[in-house]
């Protein structure tokens, strides 16, 4: 992309609405404006970062055998009143009239609906286990909507349910998602812990959020500092493996790690003193196993093996897609700006002509653009008619990974420079030496 040629609507002064440095960023990299109280449009490159994030979270789904569908924004509210949270629910959902007079709702979650698609058209056992997903806006009138995309009113959920024969089953489908929300995050550049949470009025041991430490994350955490030593890596996972999956539950979630509403002053006191840590913590996903409280009050119910209707053990599990964007920038900016892991960049490289006009940068970087989209990478280009300092403030602020600068006196010499975002660090190299590093580092 031609920065000239898109729309890239940077702010100069810091918005004084903001509290947070990632909504202060958001909005300066012109990533976001806020449309009402909690309610955003998302503008090219925070659309871009958004569908980033969003496909990272729909392959490693696909990856773990769950599937894709896409369900209504707009519910009736008879579901929710077969399962009895049409008046439990209270503020946070947004009730709507049609025309006729039908009670309508916005969706804050998606139990209902989801169920009422599988009773109509799952009668077998043997059609079991099955874990349904999509990626859609949810709305929930929060009390106080606040730093942007963070706590929104109108935000992008993904949300995955499951339906199995047994809680065993449903055990595992619990499991399947926790390995597969590691990996989802750990691609995104994020460390989120799975920490012990409040089962709610249902109650049980099966609960977990992941939460991204940060000073201004919402939430109150108590952990041990060894599970931060824990990471996923590049591992080979069967997701059909009933052991590997307990396996990795047990390696990430046997440590010290709940939230307030879970936290165990006496356990967490068994904890090495110099490892017991109290931190804030935004809440990036939660994973769920509630039994039969769905199937039952909607009448979900299969054959099973011995010929009887029994009711399906479900789950639900959300990754908060749009609050990710939030919770990344917190966890990666410097006083410059947003500090883009690789694999959410919206653009893999950025290129500043330091003298744009000059017919020789022009064709360097014209070169360099055409060599980038080649290789099946995007680089944006600053091709503006203004200072360097200006790009090279505008490149900080967007936080691509790379840029390369490319100018008349370097290329006296034959080389550019590459410039990586998160150490500040500099090197002289050919072009063609430029591509085959930044080529390296994306085939990682
Ligand atoms: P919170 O405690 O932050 O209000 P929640 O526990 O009610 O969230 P869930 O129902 O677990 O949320 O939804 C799944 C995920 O959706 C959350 O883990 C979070 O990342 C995201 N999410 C929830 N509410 C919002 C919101 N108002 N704005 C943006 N993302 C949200
Ligand atoms: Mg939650």
């Amino acid at each position: 992309m031609r920065l000239t040629r898109y729309f890239l609507p940077v702010l100069k002064e810091t918005p004084s609405e903001a509290q947070i440095v990632s909504h202060r960023l958001m909005l300066r990299a012109g990533m976001i404006k806020q449309s009402s109280a909690g309610i955003y449009s998302w503008l090219p490159l925070g659309f871009k970062v958004l569908k980033n994030i969003e496909n990272i979270v729909h392959e490693e789904q696909v990856r773990a055998g769950h599937i894709p569908l896409l369900m209504p924004t707009l519910q009736s509210a008879d579901l929710w009143r077969e399962s009895g949270r049409y008046d439990d629910y209270g503020e946070e959902m947004l009730r709507i009239q049609d025309r006729h007079g039908r009670d309508m709702l916005y969706g804050p979650t998606n139990e209902e609906l989801i169920t009422d698609i599988f009773r109509s058209h799952v009668s077998s056992y043997k059609d079991l286990p099955l874990t349904l997903y999509h990626i859609q806006w949810k709305f929930r009138d929060e009390r106080r909507p606040r730093f942007g995309v963070m706590r929104g009113r109108e935000f992008l959920m993904k949300d995955g349910y499951n339906f199995d024969l047994t809680k065993e089953d449903a055990l595992h489908a619990y499991n399947r998602h926790l390995v597969s929300y590691l990996r989802t995050y750990e691609r995104m550049g994020l460390q989120a812990i799975p920490m012990r949470a409040d089962g709610g009025p249902i109650g049980g041991d099966y609960t977990h959020e992941f939460l991204v430490l940060a000073e201004t994350g919402e939430s109150e955490v108590f952990y041990d500092s060894a599970v931060t030593d824990l990471s996923f890596g590049d591992r080979d996972i069967d997701y059909d493996d009933v052991a590997q999956c307990q396996s990795v539950l047990e390696e990430f979630t046997t440590k010290y790690a709940r939230t307030d509403e879970t936290h165990d002053e006496a356990l967490f006191n068994e904890v090495p003193e110099d490892r017991r840590k109290v931190a804030r913590g935004i809440e990036v996903g939660q994973i769920f196993y509630f039994g039969t409280k769905y199937s039952d009050a909607l009448g979900a119910k299969v054959q099973g093996p011995d010929g009887k209707p029994t009711a399906v053990h479900m789950g639900s599990h959300g990754v908060g897609v749009s609050r990710l964007l939030g919770a990344i920038i917190e966890a990666s900016h410097d006083d410059k700006g947003i500090i883009w892991p690789e694999g959410v960049t919206p653009f893999h490289v950025g290129i500043v002509n330091l003298k744009q006009g000059d017919a020789e940068a022009d064709a360097a970087c014209e070169s360099l653009y055409g060599q980038i989209e080649a290789m099946g990478l995007e680089a944006l280009y600053d091709d503006r008619n203004e200072r360097a300092g200006g790009k090279f403030a505008t490149m900080d602020l967007i936080g691509l990974p790379l840029r390369i600068t490319v100018g008349p006196r370097g290329l006296k010499n034959g080389v550019v420079e590459l410039t990586s975002r998160r150490s500040g660090e500099s090197e002289e190299l050919t072009p063609d030496a430029a591509l085959a590093k930044i080529a390296g580092i994306y085939a990682r």
